[in-house]
C-alpha cells in the first residue's frame, strides 16, 4: 500500500504548491499505522469496516465489498463535515482500486478524478482486458495500440496467471468500470516515457500525465519548509541513521541497494537464491527485508556478510537512491521503486515478483534501457547465478556504459516534465484551472 499513499501525498503537496486546498483521507487502519503525520495538509480518515485492515479480512473480495459499503457511508458523513467547516469540497480524487466513490462523488456533484498508480503501459492492458480484446489468462503475445508486441510474462501476472492472486484480476480490471463517468483520469508517468501509449490513451479518456509525483527536493534541488517535517507517510519506520552511517563509508557508485518495496512476498527458495545473488554479486549491499520477511533469510546470513552488507527492515528509499554510494538498484519494479530510480539516474537490475512489476520489467530493460532482467518464469522464480550476474554486468560489465548514459537521459527528461512549462506541469495547471472554474 506504500506504493499507493506516496504518489497520493505527493500529487497532493503539488496541488497544494498551486493553491488549491487539499485533505488528505485514508482509511482508520492505515492512519494508525503512519509512522510519521503530514505536516502541511489535514488527514482524515473513513472506515473501511475492519479494525485490522485487509489482513482481517476473509478474502480480497471480502475486503472490498464490506469496504465499499462502509466506506460509501463514513465517506458521504466526512464530506458533509468538510461541507460544513466553510471550505465545501469542489473535486475528489481517488485511488483507481476504489471505485465506489465516484458514485459518492456524483450525489454531491463533485468534480471526479481517478488516480493510477500504474504505468500507462499497463492502463492499457487492463483497459483491453475489461474491453474483451485480451482472454485471460493469455497464452500467446499480443500487440496492443501504442505498444510494442508484448509476450504473456511481460503482461501483469494476473494476466497470464489470475490463479496466484484469486480475485485481484477483478480488482484491476475493475479500475476502468464506469471510467467514461469520470471528468479526469490521472496518470503518474510522464510523456516522454510513454509517449505512444498515453497518446492512444488520451483519445479514448480525458487522461493526463501527471508524474512523477517525486518529492521536489531530489527534482530540483530546492528544498521547502514543508519537505523537513512532510517527507511521507511512511507505514514502516526507516532506519535512517543505520543506512546513513553506512552509506557514507562506501566509494562512490560501489554499492548496490536492493528492496522489494511493500506488498512482496518472496518464499523462502526465492530468498535463498536472493541471498546468493547478492553474496556472489561480491559488491558492497544495502538490503530492505520487512521485518513480516526476516525468517526467510538464510540462517546466519547477516552475520556472515556483515563486513559487506547491512540489512535494515526499512529504509527512507528516496535518500538511499539519491546517495552516491549507490551505483544500481536490485528491485521487484514496484512502479514506485521504477519511478524513483529513473528521477535519479539509478541503473537498475529487474527481478520482477508478480502484479504490474512483469511489464514494468519489460520496459526497463528492452525499452528505456535503463538495466538488465533476471530470468523470472511465471511463478516468480529465479535463479541467485542469474542476479548475481545482472548485478555484475550493471556494475561493471560492458553494458554498463550505456545504461548509464540513457538512465542519465531519462533523469533529465523525468525533471523536465514537471518543472515549470513541462508537460506534466501544464496537464496539473490545467486541472487546477478547472477547478478553479468549477468552484466559482
Ligand atoms: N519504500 C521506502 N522504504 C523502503 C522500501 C520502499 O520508502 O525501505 C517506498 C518506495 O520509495 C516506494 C514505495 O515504498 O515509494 C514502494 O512502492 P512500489 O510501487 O515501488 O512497490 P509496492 O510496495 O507497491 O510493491
Amino acid at each position: 500500500m506504500q506504493g499507493h499513499i506516496n504518489p497520493m501525498h505527493q500529487f497532493s503537496k503539488s496541488l497544494v504548491s498551486k493553491g488549491i486546498k487539499v485533505t488528505l483521507v485514508t482509511t482508520q487502519f492505515l492512519f494508525k499505522s503512519f509512522q510519521q503525520l503530514s505536516g502541511s495538509m489535514p488527514v482524515e480518515t473513513i472506515s473501511d469496516g475492519f479494525e485490522g485492515g485487509y489482513a482481517s479480512a476473509e478474502s480480497l473480495e471480502a475486503y472490498f465489498s464490506k469496504f465499499k459499503k462502509v466506506g460509501s457511508e463514513t465517506l458521504t458523513k466526512l464530506i458533509e463535515k468538510l461541507n460544513a467547516t466553510g471550505f465545501p469540497v469542489d473535486c475528489i480524487i481517488y485511488d483507481a482500486v476504489m471505485i465506489w466513490v465516484l458514485d459518492v462523488a456524483k450525489i454531491f456533484g463533485l468534480v471526479t478524478a481517478i488516480f493510477f498508480t500504474q504505468s500507462c503501459a499497463v492502463d492499457n492492458i487492463y483497459y483491453h482486458v475489461k474491453k474483451g480484446v485480451i482472454n485471460v489468462p493469455i497464452e500467446n503475445q499480443v500487440s496492443l495500440p501504442g505498444l510494442s508486441v508484448l509476450e504473456p510474462l511481460d503482461m501483469p501476472s494476473f494476466v497470464h496467471n489470475p490463479g496466484l492472486y484469486p480475485g485481484l484480476l477483478d480488482i484491476m480490471v475493475n479500475q476502468f468500470s464506469d471510467i467514461e463517468k469520470v471528468d479526469w483520469v490521472l496518470c503518474n508517468t510522464f510523456y516522454k516515457l510513454e509517449e505512444e501509449v498515453i497518446e492512444w490513451m488520451s483519445k479514448q479518456l480525458r487522461l493526463r500525465a501527471i508524474g512523477p509525483t517525486i518529492p521536489r527536493k531530489y527534482l530540483h534541488n530546492e528544498k521547502t519548509p514543508e519537505d523537513d517535517i512532510d517527507d511521507g507517510l511512511q507505514m514502516f519506520k526507516p532506519n535512517i541513521d543505520a543506512c546513513m552511517n553506512w552509506l557514507n563509508e562506501q566509494q562512490e557508485h560501489s554499492a548496490i541497494y536492493v528492496s522489494f518495496g511493500s506488498l512482496a512476498e518472496l518464499d523462502a527458495r526465492q530468498m535463498q537464491e536472493l541471498a546468493f545473488g547478492i553474496k556472489q554479486s561480491g559488491k558492497h549491499f544495502l538490503w530492505v527485508v520487512r521485518a513480516s520477511e526476516e525468517y526467510k533469510l538464510p540462517r546466519g546470513f547477516v552475520e556472515e556478510t556483515s563486513a559487506k552488507g547491512l540489512v535494515v527492515q526499512w529504509c527512507s528509499q528516496m535518500e538511499v537512491l539519491a546517495h552516491k554510494a549507490i551505483g544500481c538498484f536490485v528491485t521487484h519494479c514496484g512502479w514506485n521503486s521504477t519511478l524513483e530510480a529513473l528521477c535519479l539516474g539509478v541503473p537498475m537490475v529487474a527481478i520482477p515478483i508478480c502484479t504490474d512489476q512483469g511489464t514494468n520489467a519489460k520496459f526497463i530493460a528492452d525499452v528505456w534501457r535503463m538495466g538488465v532482467k533476471v530470468d523470472v518464469d511465471k511463478n516468480g522464480v529465479f535463479k541467485g547465478e542469474m542476479v548475481g550476474h545482472c548485478i555484475r554486468e550493471v556494475m561493471d560489465g560492458k553494458k554498463r556504459k550505456e545504461i548509464k548514459t540513457t538512465s542519465k537521459r531519462w533523469m533529465e527528461m523525468a525533471r523536465e516534465a514537471v518543472k515549470e512549462g513541462g508537460s506534466s506541469d501544464i496537464s496539473i495547471n490545467e486541472f487546477v484551472a478547472s477547478l478553479t472554474q468549477h468552484s466559482k
